[in-house]
């Protein structure tokens, strides 16, 4: 039997990914769509380049909870340079025309 047939494991979160989706809503959102494509093929390369730059950071959701990313703030550093290196390497190097 699989272990997701026996246990609930959506309550398993990614702190990692939380924040580095944040993060790249943010600074997209400073970037004119004249710079930077933003089509899904393009904005999910940066998120799969930006991620596997950084260690997951998993938790239980219930628990986790209570864990505030306000004590974040190197982590929060890391994950922005992370994302600002994908953006660019990615606007440079497309997957499409
Ligand atoms: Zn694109």
């Amino acid at each position: 039997m699989a272990l997701d047939d026996i246990y609930d494991l959506s309550n398993l979160k990614n702190h990692t990914e939380e924040l580095l989706f944040r993060i790249m809503e943010e600074e997209l959102e400073k970037i004119s769509d004249e710079d930077v494509c933003k089509c899904e093929d393009c904005v999910l390369d940066m998120v799969c380049m930006s991620l596997n730059k950084l260690a997951p950071r998993y938790r239980v959701s219930l628990m986790g909870s209570i864990y505030s990313t306000a004590q974040d703030g190197e982590f929060e550093e890391e994950v922005r340079n992370a994302v600002l290196e994908a953006v660019e390497k990615i606007s440079l190097n497309r997957a499409h025309d």
